[in-house]
């Protein structure tokens, strides 16, 4: 009997997880199951941008490497014919460094071109102590979700709206759960230690501004200047614990303000949108299998949630492994998993 799989959520993990799985296994049934879909989830708010960010600190080498494996993808993505359908692009900036040392992060070597500002390119950027350069990409969510949904809608994938009060409810109707279901973890599956960590951003028109900005000060909220094609993100916020997904009119004069501040060249920017958003922090993420007794019935759940403020930039990685944990669980061979996993 073909397998029955249901994703539970439909954000950029779960959609991802569900393409990813839905062709290593073409025979399973899959339905993603969630309460809201794009453009209504986290990622569609997001600026879309590729930097390892408000990421849990515990195994840090596994996630940088879920990390690359995401640029590699989207870079891929970004050369491809399909650039323009799903609205990504290469995007090249600065990382600025204000009452910090120096700072050479762990991805530097994965990435196009990184390097340091040199002394004089440093006196552009008076307000800070350093600076490094390289090539990222981005993108803009919603499309990217749309061809998403459209890929896995072809292949006889199925999406129902639901919202679930308990894993009980869909226990029944599958033989593997994958849990993409970012803070509802904590509710579904009883996990303290995912926790938001809330974010106010800025969507304006800005279309002369053509690099990237991404400013991190010592005890401070980060500040950021993201272009992506439709809009410019400006943020931004990062509120631990705070679950207020509506944004504060306060935290959006601040926003601007401090932002014109670095960049005065937003000045005649237009506003098209505040919004507010909640990362799914963890000190690190849970992307593992577990066995679950459900009233005498196993039911195999592949966890992949607590992305915090990298689920962009890790999100293609995270689906490789979900899609590796799928096709162990349901017997395929070491070689096999190597195989097709290395086809998507
Ligand atoms: C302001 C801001 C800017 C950001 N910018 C970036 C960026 O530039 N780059 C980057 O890498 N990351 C960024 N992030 C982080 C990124 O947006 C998140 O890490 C990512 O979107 C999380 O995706 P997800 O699929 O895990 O969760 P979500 O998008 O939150 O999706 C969860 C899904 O689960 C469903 N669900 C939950 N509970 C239930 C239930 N009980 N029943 C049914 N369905 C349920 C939801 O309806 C939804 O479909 C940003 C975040 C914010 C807030």
């Amino acid at each position: 009997m073909a397998p029955r799989i249901v994703v539970l959520g439909a954000g950029i993990n779960g959609l991802s997880s569900a393409v990813c799985v839905q062709q290593a296994c073409p025979l399973a049934q899959i339905q993603v199951v969630a309460e809201h879909f794009s453009p209504d989830t986290t990622g569609d708010g997001s600026a879309g941008f590729w930097t390892p960010y408000l990421l849990g600190g515990d195994n840090v080498e596994r996630s940088m490497n879920l990390c690359e494996v995401t640029y590699r993808h989207m870079m891929q993505l970004a050369r491809s014919p399909l650039a323009g359908q799903i609205k990504i692009q290469k995007l090249s900036g600065y990382n600025l460094y204000c009452g910090l040392p120096p700072v050479i992060p762990l991805w530097a070597k994965s990435v196009e071109g990184f390097r340091q500002l040199t002394q004089e390119e440093m006196k552009q950027y008076p307000t800070v102590d350093s600076a490094t350069f390289f090539t990222s990409v981005n993108m803009d969510v919603p499309h990217y979700m749309d061809w998403l949904m459209k890929r896995f809608r072809s292949k006889g994938g199925m999406f129902t709206q639901r919202k679930i009060e308990n894993i009980e409810e869909i226990a029944s109707e599958c033989d593997i759960l994958i849990n993409c279901s970012a803070l509802s973890a904590r509710f579904l599956f009883k996990d303290e230690q995912v926790y938001p960590t809330r974010g106010q951003v800025w969507k304006v028109h800005a279309t002369w501004i053509k690099h990237f900005y991404f400013a991190v000060a010592k005890e401070k909220d980060s500040l950021y200047v993201l272009p992506g094609v439709d809009y410019v993100t400006v943020g931004g916020t990062a509120q631990a614990g705070d679950w207020n997904t509506n944004p504060d009119p306060k935290d959006a004069a601040r926003i601007w303000e401090q932002a014109l501040v670095h960049w005065p060249e937003l000045t005649h920017a237009t506003p098209v949108q505040a919004w507010a958003g909640l990362r799914p922090s963890r000190p690190s993420i849970r992307l593992e299998p577990e066995s679950l007794n459900m009233h005498g019935r196993p039911l195999e759940v592949i966890h992949n949630y607590g992305h915090g403020g990298s689920g962009i930039t890790m999100h293609w990685g995270c689906a490789l492994e979900v899609t590796a944990m799928v096709l162990e669980t349901l017997g395929a061979d070491q070689e096999q998993i190597k195989l097709l996993v290395s086809r998507l």
